[in-house]
């Protein structure tokens, strides 16, 4: 039997196998850079840059970096909202053999301290207004130097942090100005000797399926195979010719290979959206006129639930691509008919550099993840085994081979032992396929909530309240809710003797947690449902809730 069976679906002129490039993504740039050099490959703001001054750009900062010292495999983490500095610390972290850790700026102290020593980066580029945040883990790290940037529309970002920021960095450490590298460094660069196929480019940070923070090991092949791959998947999309609306953050890998590489190997622009506002969104689209749009499905919810949205003209936009949550059907099919724009859903995991699967752009299924794109095997298997391959129909966990797939996590053999087995992917999404290999998730096997699009991992949650000093347990689950997908419930209780309002619990969980990870509601209890081995049941608090809903 055709093991691949699918690829008899795949639409008209769509290549099932590819011959995949073998090089890192810094090519994928020379290349448009070479072909296309005045082509604006990034519009900030009122700024506009062309592909050849990106590679110019790019080169001085990777010059940069190896003068300061910066070797093959040193870890190099970022932490920048889309901006031109981003994208180009990226390419030139790439194109000298370092590895990228991208970091969520809007992470508090906490969680930006476990990743910069979990990853052991020993360099920081980053956004100047950050840096008293930053300044404070930075003696627990193995940071030695720092690299700023200063972008004024960002200013907020920072608030009353602000007027710190000249004065406390340590003298301990190397600081530098990104400004000052690109204007002091000309291009002058060592050919670096890269293992396409087993070299790290990223540490991606995920929580997978465990729920366990982890950086997961993706080389310079994963990456640029995913771009291919998508590339042809998406075969509407012509070269030297299209926008990229890019309001996703760029540090999430959905965003990073659809949005930011993806534009780069088509010798596209990138629109970088500075804040991510729902209100004005379509005031951007009228006003830059993309002709791609990738988004998270709270963000399609976000324009069909405008009142406004006919008053704008939004028809640049031809193609929108939703991943990292389920789209529902409804919001795809109004989406359509108010922006008349083809909205199709595609699927993957930061594990898989991420996309595994999309739907054909002309042959699409409303509700379905699509098909998997070229050089992407998959199959589904039974909960309980993982080892039996099921048939059409049959609901089990989706694991997925091809070569977008990870190494392996950073650090934790163990973790990636659970998750990668015999050359598949385990998923830990629970999904099934039609005859015809369309496929549909049914549940995430973890206990991961989707918020607006971001992963939030309860535990992680719980561990804050925990801190609490009135908290005696706390259990924390996703609740549905109609904008976001899902908003994080806290059932707490109290310690004896002890007395607490909601607003001070969720008070304290603003101060440790990014805004998405923080409890919308909070519910008092006098004790949690407990397992016989004590352990507290998640799943009952969930039924409970789900109960109650109906
Ligand atoms: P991340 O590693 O942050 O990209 O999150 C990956 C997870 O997001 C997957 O394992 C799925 O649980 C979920 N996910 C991504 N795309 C979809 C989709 N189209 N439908 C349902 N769940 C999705």
């Amino acid at each position: 039997t055709n093991k691949q069976f699918w690829h008899s679906h795949y639409p008209e002129g769509i290549p099932t196998s590819l011959d995949l490039p073998g090089v890192s993504l810094y090519h994928f740039l020379q290349r448009s850079a070479e072909k296309y050099p005045v082509n604006p490959a990034i519009v900030f703001l009122n700024q506009e840059i062309t592909y050849v001054e990106l590679k110019e750009r790019v080169d001085r900062i990777a010059t940069a970096l190896y003068d300061l010292g910066i070797k093959k495999g040193n870890r190099i983490a970022i932490l920048l909202p889309n901006c031109p500095q981003l994208v180009i610390s990226y390419y030139a972290l790439l194109r000298i053999g370092a590895v990228g850790v991208m970091v969520n700026p809007m992470y508090t102290e906490r969680e930006l301290l476990y990743l910069l020593k979990d990853s052991g980066a020993e360099t920081i580029i980053l956004l100047e207004q950050l840096k008293p945040k930053v300044m404070k883990v930075l003696p627990q790290t193995a940071i030695t130097t720092v690299i700023s940037t200063e972008i004024q529309e960002y200013l907020d970002l920072g608030n009353d942090l602000n007027q710190l920021s000249k004065t406390c960095l340590s003298t301990e450490k190397e600081a530098y100005s990104f400004e000052q590298l690109l204007v002091k460094y000309l291009p002058a660069l060592p050919e670096i000797n890269l293992n396409v196929e087993k070299d790290i480019a990223l540490l991606q940070y995920t929580g997978g399926t465990t729920g366990i923070v982890k950086g997961a090991m993706l080389t310079h092949g994963n990456l640029s195979s995913n771009v291919v791959q998508t590339r042809y998947w998406l075969d509407s999309c012509r070269e030297g010719m299209e926008r990229f609306f890019c309001v996703l953050p760029f540090f999430h890998v959905f965003a990073m290979t659809t949005c930011m590489n993806l534009s780069v190997y088509l010798a596209s622009t990138m629109i970088l959206i500075p804040r991510l506002e729902a209100m004005n969104l379509l005031k951007q689209i009228e006003f830059y006129r993309p002709t791609v749009f990738q988004g998270v499905p709270s963000l399609y919810v976000a324009v069909i639930a405008n009142p406004d949205v006919r008053k704008y003209d939004l028809s640049s936009v031809r193609v929108c691509l939703s991943g990292g949550a389920p789209l529902p059907a409804e919001v795809q099919q109004k989406f359509e008919a108010v922006t008349g724009a083809k909205l199709v859903e595609g699927y993957g995991l930061t594990e898989a550099s991420p996309v595994t699967h999309c739907n054909p752009v002309n042959e699409k299924i409303d509700g379905s993840i699509g098909l998997p794109i070229p050089n992407t095997e998959f199959k589904i298997v039974d909960l309980e085994t993982g080892t039996r391959e099921l048939l059409p129909g049959e609901i089990g966990e989706l694991c997925i081979r091809g070569p977008q797939v990870m190494k392996g996590y950073w650090n934790m053999p163990e973790e990636t032992e659970k998750v990668l087995r015999e050359g598949w992917l385990y998923t830990g999404d629970i999904a099934w396929m039609d005859e015809k290999g369309f496929t549909y998730i049914v549940d995430r096997k973890k206990d991961m909530v989707i918020s607006m699009g971001y992963n939030i991992y309860p535990r992680e949650v719980e561990e804050v309240l925990y801190e609490h000093p009135k908290v005696k347990e706390a259990a924390v689950i996703g609740i549905r809710d109609r904008s976001r997908g899902e908003v994080l419930k806290a059932f707490v209780v109290i310690k004896e003797g002890e007395q607490a309002k909601k607003d001070e619990i969720i008070k304290f969980c603003r101060q440790q947690l990014t805004q998405y990870k923080v409890p919308k509601k909070v519910e008092f209890r006098t004790e949690l449902p407990k397992s016989m081995v004590g352990k507290i049941l998640r799943r009952v608090l969930i039924e409970e809730e789900t109960n109650r809903e109906k």
